[in-house]
């Protein structure tokens, strides 16, 4: 194999590194144990990183607020 293929459809972002970055976009942590798209962000993040942001989204919901909507919304949300 020799190149590889552009996908235009892709999103705008830093997501040819997802899958070839070696640690979290935002502790720094290892990505051997698994990687996940951030669900705010175009960040790459550790099991550590996307459990925090799971808990983040319950918060969201139980603020009432709808996480669901946050998707890709560049930043994370403050949560009292
Ligand atoms: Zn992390």
């Amino acid at each position: 194999m020799c190149g590889h293929q552009e996908d235009l459809n892709a999103p705008v972002g830093k997501t040819d590194t997802f899958f070839t970055q070696s640690s979290c976009d935002r502790c720094g942590g290892t990505l051997e144990k698994g990687r996940t798209m951030s669900w705010f962000t175009q960040d790459c993040l550790c099991p550590d990183c996307h459990g925090k942001e799971r808990e983040l989204r319950a918060k969201l919901r139980a603020a009432g607020q709808d996480d669901a909507k946050l998707e890709g919304c560049g930043y994370l949300p403050l949560v009292e």
